[in-house]
């Protein structure tokens, strides 16, 4: 039998529950134990693949194509580890499913209520990770904030676990903030005390409080927490603001939320974790030996969260060169033929994101037809790489008209085209081509160099494809399709010969990038940027030396 933990939040949204759990999860795996971690989000979109970006950040996709909170994204950066539909569960999905059931009659003769029909459901699902034997400990966020109205009927499940589980099974972390008072220079627990007293009020009590500070926790703060939350003083754990999130974990550590995790989970006192693959990383993270510039072209530039895991993948690509990744966010609405050498000139590589819809997509391909003609390193994800075959079919196969039927469903030359299973869909929710799909990786190609074997797998989110009826003229001018989904042929991955450094993949690598494991689309994408930072400092050295020995002359 697995033990539980309950991560729940109080005072304010977007304190790091996610990253706290997360980083709980990673000491506990690197004791040895087997962890999971799952995410129950109170609302009622049956999962985020609905939501635009600014609602809710990036959407997740896991192997098993579920589109999920980016919370999970951590989940795997942090412990290496996949993720499915089933550790992302919504209020829609609970009520679904228990709508479902009564239509069926599974209730016959039922009046169907909050409690006990939609809490026993959230429970199930609460349990159902740590049945098959596979963990040791299922770790549980709950979205939200304590006293919200739609987490209710979640905090009820986890006051019905606290009740019927052992003592020694369950374990409670509230994760709070402690604000700090610039005009009284003072740390004020009164929020905590009363956000605590909120979760108790529904019949939670935590074990653990998590406090989220700017500033370090005296003694006799941490005392007054303990106090009047009731819990023991070594359970008021520091969080105090970190220079980045993969610092937390260490942070926790030295904090001992493993060692009270464990004791309140009575489970016996494993070797001292093995964080010997995770301070190399930091350390490399800390102190870089090099620097590069990447342009991040996107639309949602203004929100960090819609594109985490990109971010978040270029961190763990920087660290493996040893090599800070400055990111350069540029609206692609704003990008013309006038002044794209002026916004792209600094970049030592041009990463084009994903994305859907039509605004902003000349941008992106002027952006792309810079990187192409001046060497510069490029990457196309998703969109990117769309928008990389839209380019090169306009200017260099010379079809003016070339577009996306996403964006101009009428145009004459449909490079990028609807799959024809995807004509016929009408709902939107969980319809798109998603998920891990194999693709077969050409020899003797930048694919084959990067990645180092010819099969590999990759996850999917989008409906569009490159149209196979322009491969042929497309190979013939130099752009390669690389890699292939090996049942239906459709093209995955394109690359430009005669190119430092020219890739568009359909899927999202991005996805799959963990701290043990960059992505090695991300690692050489870095290192070619890199080599043409050095190259392009060379060159001005050159250009200015020359200029100085003519006036000199
Ligand atoms: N809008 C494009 C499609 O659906 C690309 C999607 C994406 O970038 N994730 O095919």
């Amino acid at each position: 039998m697995a033990k539980y933990i309950f991560v729940t939040g109080g005072v304010s949204s977007s304190l790091g529950k996610g990253i706290i759990a997360a980083s709980l999860a990673k000491l506990l795996q690197a004791r040895g134990l087997k962890v999971t971690i799952q995410k129950f989000d109170p609302y009622i979109n049956i999962d985020p693949g609905t939501m635009n970006p600014y609602e809710h950040g990036e959407c997740y996709v896991t192997e098993d194509g579920a589109e999920t909170d980016l919370d999970l994204g951590h989940y795997e950066r942090f412990l290496n580890i996949f993720t499915s539909q089933a550790n992302n569960v919504t209020t829609g999905r609970i009520y679904q499913t228990v709508i479902n059931k009564e239509r069926e009659g599974a209730y016959l003769g039922k009046t169907v209520q909050v409690v006990p029909h939609i809490t026993d459901e959230i429970k199930k699902r609460m349990l159902l990770l740590g049945k098959n034997n596979e963990y040791d400990i299922v770790i549980t966020e709950i979205g939200g904030t304590v006293g919200d109205i739609e987490s209710l009927p979640f905090v009820e499940a986890v006051r019905q676990l606290q009740w019927e589980l052992p003592e020694e099974d369950t374990l409670i972390i509230h994760l709070t903030l402690i604000p700090f008072l610039k005009a009284a220079k003072e740390l004020k627990t009164k929020p905590t005390q009363h956000s605590v007293k909120m979760l108790s009020q529904e019949g939670v009590k935590p074990d653990i409080i998590v406090c989220r500070t700017e500033k370090e926790l005296t003694p006799e703060i941490r005392r007054k927490i303990a106090l009047f939350c009731n819990v023991k003083m070594e359970a008021v754990i520091e969080a105090k603001d970190a220079p980045t999130i993969y610092e937390v974990p260490l942070l926790m550590r030295r904090e001992k939320l493993d060692i009270i995790s464990m004791k309140k989970l009575q489970l016996e006192h494993t070797a001292e974790p093995d964080l010997t693959k995770w301070k190399e990383f930091l350390d490399k993270l800390k102190y870089p030996k090099y620097r590069v510039t990447i342009g991040l072209i996107g639309k949602y530039l203004e929100l960090q969260d819609a594109y985490k895991s990109i971010l978040e993948s270029f961190i763990h690509a920087g660290a493996m060169n040893e090599c800070q990744v400055q990111i350069i966010n540029i609206h692609s609405e704003y990008i013309t033929e006038a002044n794209v050498a002026e916004k792209l000139s600094e970049l030592d590589g041009l990463l084009v994101a994903p994305g859907f819809g039509h605004r902003g997509v000349e941008g992106k391909i002027v952006a792309v037809k810079y990187a192409r003609e001046n060497g510069l390193p490029f990457f196309g994800i998703c969109l990117g790489m769309q928008m990389a075959a839209i380019e090169f079919a306009r200017n260099v196969l010379g079809l003016k008209d070339a577009h996306s039927t996403e964006m101009n469903p009428h145009t004459s030359d449909p490079v990028i085209d609807l799959m024809e299973e995807q004509t016929s869909v009408t709902h939107k929710g969980g319809t798109m081509r998603l998920g891990s799909y194999a693709c077969t990786i050409k020899d003797n190609t930048l694919a084959k160099s990067i990645y180092g074997k010819n099969a590999i797998t990759e996850r999917h989110r989008h409906r569009w494809e490159f149209n196979n009826a322009y491969l042929q003229k497309f190979e013939e001018a130099g752009m390669m399709a690389s890699g292939k989904n090996p049942q239906n042929n459709l093209v995955e991955i394109i690359e430009l010969s005669g190119h430092p450094f020219f890739i568009g993949v359909q899927y999202h690598p991005e996805l799959k990038s963990t701290v043990e494991n960059p992505h090695p689309i991300f690692v050489h994408f870095v290192k070619a940027a890199k080599e043409y930072g050095e190259h392009k400092a060379e060159h001005k050295n050159q250009v200015r030396k020359k200029a100085m020995d003519e006036t000199q002359m």
